[in-house]
C-alpha cells in the first residue's frame, strides 16, 4: 500500500511552475507585470540567450522593504488583494502571490530592492537572509539559467531565436499597454527598443511601424461603462496572419475568442476570410465585470455580460471602419 505524505515546498513549487513559468517570455511577463503594479515609471530589460541564460528587470517603482524580501518569494503571499471583495475587483496584474516562488524553484533567482524611504537596498536569494546591496531606486530582478535543475522542462525550449521573439512579443505587450512608461529591451548587449514615455499612437508607431497607423483608423467609443480606444487597420493593410492582433482587457493582454470574433465580424462585409486585419485595442471596464482569474498566466477572461461586450465590440470597429468609407471603397473594387 503507498504511503501518503506532503510534498515539499520546492517540489510543490517546480509543479506550479509547470503553469506559471511555460518559457522564458513567461518569466519575462511576471516580471514585467510586477514592475509594472509597483508603479514604475522606467524599466530596463536585459536577455542573455533568448532569455534562457538570463532574464534582468530593473525597476524605479515602490519597491521592497528588507523584512517583506523573503515573503515576496514565497508562495501565495501578495501585497496586491487581502480579501475576496479585493480579488472581484483587482486592478493590479498580480494577484496569486505565486509568479516568484514559481520562477525561484526553476531558475536561479535573485532579487534586489530598496523600498521608498530606506537608507540602502537589499538583496535576497531564494533560502537566504538578505543582504545589504546597493542600489539608487526601486527593484531589480535577476533570473538566471531557467530549468538548471528541471532538465526535463529544459529540453522543451526551442532555439534561442524562437526564445527571443516570444520575450520581444511579450515586451511588446506590455509596451503597447503602457504607453506613459518609458521601456527598454536589450538582447545579448544590443539594444532592441529603446521606448521613452509617449502619447498612445506615437508608441503604437514605434511598435506597429508609421505604416500600420497610416493605414488604420483610430477607434473611440464609449459607452459609459464599456470603452474602446486604440486603431484598426483598413482592408488595404490586411495581413496573411494574425500576427498583429493585440487586444487588451483592462490593460491587460488577452486572448479571449469572443473579444476576436466581434473584431472579425465587423470585418465580414470588407476582408476576405484569408485576410486578417491588424488591430491595437483597448476595452476598458468595471473590473468586477470581467474574472481575470481562470487561469493563472490571465491571458484568458470572462465577462460577466459577454453578450453586452460583443456586440459593443463588434459595433464600434464597424462604425469606425465605415465612417472612414472602407467598406465603400471595398464595395466598389468587388
Ligand atoms: P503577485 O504579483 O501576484 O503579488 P509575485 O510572486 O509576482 O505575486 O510577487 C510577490 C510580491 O512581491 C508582490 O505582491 C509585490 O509585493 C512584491 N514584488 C514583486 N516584484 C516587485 C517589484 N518589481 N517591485 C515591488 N514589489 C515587487
Ligand atoms: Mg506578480
Amino acid at each position: 500500500m503507498p504511503h501518503i505524505h506532503r510534498l515539499s515546498d520546492l517540489l510543490v513549487n517546480q509543479i506550479a511552475a509547470g503553469e506559471v513559468v511555460e518559457r522564458p517570455a513567461s518569466v519575462l511577463k511576471e516580471i514585467l507585470e510586477n514592475a509594472v503594479d509597483a508603479g514604475a515609471r522606467a524599466i530596463e530589460v536585459q536577455l542573455e540567450q533568448g532569455g534562457v541564460r538570463r532574464i534582468r528587470v530593473a525597476d524605479d517603482g515602490c519597491g521592497i522593504a528588507r523584512d517583506e524580501l523573503a515573503l515576496a518569494l514565497e508562495r501565495h503571499a501578495t501585497s496586491k488583494i487581502a480579501t475576496l471583495d479585493d480579488l472581484e475587483r483587482v486592478g493590479t496584474m498580480g494577484f496569486r502571490g505565486e509568479a516568484l516562488a514559481a520562477i525561484a524553484a526553476v531558475a536561479r533567482t535573485g532579487i534586489t530592492s530598496r523600498a521608498e524611504g530606506a537608507s540602502h537596498a537589499w538583496r535576497i536569494e531564494a533560502g537566504r537572509e538578505p543582504e545589504p546591496a546597493a542600489l539608487d531606486q526601486g527593484t531589480v530582478v535577476d533570473v538566471a539559467d531557467l530549468y538548471y535543475n528541471t532538465p526535463a522542462r529544459r529540453k522543451f525550449l526551442k532555439t534561442e531565436s524562437t526564445e527571443f521573439a516570444h520575450c520581444d512579443d511579450m515586451f511588446r505587450r506590455v509596451a503597447l499597454a503602457r504607453p506613459d512608461i518609458g521601456l527598454q529591451l536589450a538582447h545579448n548587449g544590443r539594444v532592441i527598443h529603446r521606448l521613452p514615455p509617449s502619447p498612445p499612437a506615437a508608441r503604437v508607431a514605434a511598435l506597429m511601424g508609421d505604416d500600420f497607423l497610416q493605414h488604420a483608423r483610430e477607434v473611440q467609443a464609449d459607452a459609459g461603462i464599456l470603452r474602446l480606444a486604440g486603431f484598426a487597420s483598413l482592408p488595404a493593410y490586411s495581413r496573411a496572419s494574425r500576427d498583429a492582433q493585440y487586444f487588451f482587457v483592462n490593460g491587460r493582454f488577452v486572448r479571449d475568442k469572443l473579444l476576436a470574433h466581434a473584431v472579425r465580424e465587423a470585418y465580414a462585409d470588407i476582408l476576405h476570410g484569408a485576410r486578417h486585419p491588424a488591430y491595437v485595442l483597448f476595452l476598458e471596464l468595471d473590473p468586477a465585470g470581467v474574472d481575470v482569474n481562470v487561469h493563472p498566466a490571465k491571458i484568458e477572461v470572462r465577462f460577466r455580460e459577454s453578450r453586452a461586450v460583443h456586440q459593443f465590440v463588434f459595433h464600434a470597429v464597424r462604425r469606425t471602419l465605415a465612417e472612414s468609407g472602407a467598406g465603400r471603397a471595398a464595395e466598389l473594387h468587388a
